[in-house]
């Protein structure tokens, strides 16, 4: 059996720990998985109700243009039906562009480190990634621009960025858009967009109207707290939208994702309290970072990224055996950091304290 030679030297995307497995393997009675910025708080309550009403059409596919789901993110964005692309996670949304759009003649351009599927993708169709160094864990946006040649097809904002949780503003990011050609598509991936604070983070969707090569990503899987159903979608200009739509799959949504979605779009009040919960509990690792002179990004996301100053495997070990799975940062590009999502307020309490103990 012979794969194509692009994915020869391809792994598949590597998880933040099974909780089941450490619990297993260290004798915890209790483990918090805070590695993949999934919401400490659940989903709004409203979802439940949405799910078992939908199951009782379980026997039939669901509606593969996700109607009821399509008319209240369209409602709410106030873009048009047809700006929209619905897919199983975001990572679908990234997997059909890169399927409809690479080929192995193109190149793509990223920020590194930046969130691994946008690489992974090209990838495999067989295209060059060229990979531009982020500038005090920021995107280098000149850099990125100036990487840009006849034969780029696509470049990714990751805004915020995953792993260092930085972002672009927006006059940044409209200089940078005003300069890239217009045949380039730009994905400006916002799968943090929720939690943002900062005043003058970019406000993409009004671009739309003068960028048709902008796509813009967003996701249930983090604020609104369906990571498990897989729902994420991408919005842009109808046209961009009906060229890639035939590499989605007939079904990819399916019915308790959409049910659960439009559900939880409903309840912005939920979202409202965990963007405050989590700028709240934020305030708590950059102090502590502060206090001991640790060097961090400052997040706009449920995550940040510090530098503990040891290998980041060991932090990540030290953490696991106190029960938090968290991501080293030596799989992120930062050897001596470990990434961490927020948790509830006494789990963050736990962790700085434990962190504390351990560093004095
Ligand atoms: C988590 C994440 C996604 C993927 O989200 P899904 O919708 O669950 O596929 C996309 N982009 C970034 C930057 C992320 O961190």
């Amino acid at each position: 059996m012979k794969v194509k030679p692009s994915m020869v030297d391809l792994v598949p995307y590597q998880p933040g720990k099974p909780i089941e497995e450490v619990k297993r393997e260290l004798g915890l009675d209790e483990v918090i998985k805070l590695a993949s910025n999934e919401n400490p708080y659940g989903c709004s309550p409203d979802v439940e109700k949405a799910i078992l009403d939908s199951f009782k059409n379980v026997a039939v596919y669901p509606d593969g243009y996700a109607r009821v789901l399509r008319e209240k993110t369209a409602a709410m964005l106030q873009v048009e039906e047809d700006q929209l692309i619905f897919g199983n996670g975001s990572d679908e949304v990234i997997l059909i562009l890169c399927r409809s759009v690479l080929t192995p003649e193109d190149n793509i351009v990223t920020a590194a480190p930046t969130f691994p599927q946008y690489r992974h993708n090209a990838v495999i169709e067989g295209t060059e990634v060229k990979e531009v160094p982020l500038k005090n864990g920021v995107h280098d946006l000149e850099a990125m621009l100036s990487a840009i040649d006849e034969n780029t097809k696509m470049v990714f904002v990751c805004n915020p960025n995953n792993p260092t949780g930085t972002y672009v503003n927006d006059e940044e990011f409209k200089r940078f858009i005003r300069n890239v050609p217009e045949d380039v598509i730009v994905v400006s991936d916002e799968a943090y967009i929720e939690y943002v604070t900062a005043s003058d983070y970019p406000d993409t969707l009004p671009l739309l109207q003068d960028y048709p090569n902008l796509v813009i990503l967003r996701t249930f899987s983090k604020a609104y707290g369906l990571a498990s159903l897989r729902v994420g979608y991408g919005v842009a200009h109808s046209d961009l939208i009906k060229a890639v739509d035939p590499g989605r799959e007939p079904f990819n949504t399916n019915s308790m994702a959409q049910a659960a979605a439009a559900a939880a779009l409903d309840d912005q009040q939920f979202i409202r309290d965990c963007q405050e919960k989590n700028a709240r509990e934020m305030k708590k690792y950059e102090t502590f970072c502060k206090e001991n002179d640790f060097k961090y990004f400052p997040s706009q996301a449920n995550f940040i990224l510090m530098d503990l100053e040891k290998p980041g495997g060991e932090i990540f070990e030290y953490l696991l055996h106190k029960g938090f799975i968290t991501r080293n940062g030596e799989a992120l590009g930062y050897s001596s950091s470990v990434r961490i999502t927020l948790g509830k307020p006494a789990q963050n309490d736990k962790i700085i304290a434990e962190l504390t103990d351990w560093l004095a």
